[in-house]
């Protein structure tokens, strides 16, 4: 069986090994130092590989032929044996091209901003120029442009992709961008980065009402252009298939994503969730039992001894476990979302379902919140955070069924 991998300096939180290995490849992570590149391309015992950071462009002079595309982007991604020789390409080219499209975005005549001048960012550069772009400007740390001074060089962008591992997970909070408000054109982000599916930057932009682009989908359309290269020995855009690429997304967002079902207290977001979770196979998750199970304490009895605060640190510390897993189905607390650290963590983690049920139907059973506060005031307090952080708002006022079946219907973009 024919063997490829994916070469790069820090690779435990690649996606490409799933992705390959769910298509039937061979594929395995290989981290390779700086000084072992020149080795590793000569002697390897790999019939093809993918190349990440930070090789995009040392790899360049090894190879005996590097495509057009490669070559213009200054940056090859994948590397194919043939008949002993080693062949380059480009492929993040494609994935980037078609989550563009996929977006509805118009590139021609809009001014587009560059974080980042490695690999991605140059190709993207190339892309853009390519669409019709009236300009491209890059922002790199010690260049023209940098991250302070870019708001008064360059108020008029109506595009900016991040092409920095800026933002990349474990650094969740993080945005190379501070403040998206001060580009009063902005009409796309495109965050590269697809670990975690939506970084900080995006949901800065998502809360302007700003389209947005996780670099997931690209993910998924370079792997597909390298795997025809692999079987192909060579490259040809029109065969590559958009359903194929289709299809391998939705597996991957199934499987890496999780699935957050918040709402009022008593409005059945735990039910829902439960039910969900048993019809499509996932870990069903209830932040208030995982509560109970640290504290030997119910939340209520939690608030009613130590207060809402304290029951607040506990609960986030619970569900900042919860966002480290994948595929799980989690049921959260009605005032979880009162934090913007939680609110962050699980936008940027999976999809966000609010379960909303009309007031007079909330159960005021074991809510000792909703007695002291009142439910109304309660729910003007925390309505404009369900709404914030909601990818689907589910109604939840006839019966739970109707309930499950829509957050099952609801499809991420
Ligand atoms: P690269 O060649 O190493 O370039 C990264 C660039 O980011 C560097 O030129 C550097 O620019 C800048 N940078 C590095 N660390 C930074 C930091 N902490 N803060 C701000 N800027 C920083 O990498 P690449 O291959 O272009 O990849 C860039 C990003 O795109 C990565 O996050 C990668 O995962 C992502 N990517 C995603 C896909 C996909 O399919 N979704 C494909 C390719 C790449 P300066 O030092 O000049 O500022």
């Amino acid at each position: 069986m024919k063997k490829y991998c994916l070469i790069g300096e820090k690779l435990s939180h690649s996606y490409s090994a799933d992705i390959h290995m769910s298509e039937g490849f061979n594929y395995t992570l290989q981290e390779v130092k700086p000084h072992q590149l020149e080795d590793f391309v000569k002697n390897n015992v790999f019939d093809g590989f993918n190349i990440t950071i930070p090789y995009k462009q040392a790899i360049i002079p090894f190879l005996d032929y590097v495509s057009p595309c490669a070559l213009k982007a200054n940056a090859v991604n994948t590397v194919v044996k043939k008949d002993g020789k080693l062949l380059g390409y480009n492929t993040d080219l494609f994935g980037s091209y078609i989550s563009i499209k996929k977006s509805g975005i118009d590139i021609k005549g809009k001014n587009v901003l560059i974080l980042g001048k490695g690999g991605a960012g140059n190709a993207l550069g190339c892309l853009m120029s390519d669409m019709g772009a009236a300009s491209v400007n890059y922002v790199t740390r010690k260049g023209d442009i940098d991250y302070s001074n870019v708001y008064e060089k360059c108020p008029n962008a109506d595009v900016i992709i991040n092409a920095t591992p800026y933002g990349m997970y474990p650094m969740l909070s993080e945005s190379p961008i501070l403040d998206v408000n001060k580009f009063d054109n902005l009409a796309l982000v495109f965050d590269l980065i697809y670990n975690p599916f939506r970084t900080s930057l995006l949901l800065e932009a998502k809360k302007r009402k700003i389209k947005t682009i996780s670099g997931l989908y690209m993910l998924v359309g370079q792997a597909v252009k390298a795997e025809y290269i692999w079987k192909n020995e060579e490259t040809d855009e029109s065969d590559v298939s958009i359903s194929t690429v289709n299809r391998i997304y939705k597996k991957l967002l199934n499987s890496k994503l999780n699935m957050y079902f918040v709402g009022m207290p008593g409005s059945g977001k735990s039910s829902v969730a439960r039910e969900v979770a048993l019809k499509t196979n996932r870990q069903f998750i209830d932040t208030d039992e995982e509560i109970k199970k640290k504290c030997s304490l119910s939340p209520s009895e939690f608030i009613n001894k130590y207060g809402e605060e304290p029951f607040r640190d506990i609960e986030s510390s619970v569900i900042s476990e919860c966002v480290k897993k994948k595929s799980v189905v989690v049921s959260l607390g009605g005032g979880a979302v009162l934090r913007s650290l939680t609110r962050s963590l699980i936008a940027q983690t999976g999809i966000v379902y609010y379960i909303n049920r009309d007031i007079d139907k909330l159960s005021l059973a074991s809510r000792p919140l909703s007695v002291k506060y009142g439910l109304e005031n309660l729910y003007n307090q925390r309505f404009r955070f369900y709404e914030e952080v909601a990818d689907c708002v589910v109604d939840n006022n006839s019966c739970i069924n109707k309930a499950v079946n829509n957050a099952l219907s609801y499809r991420v973009e």
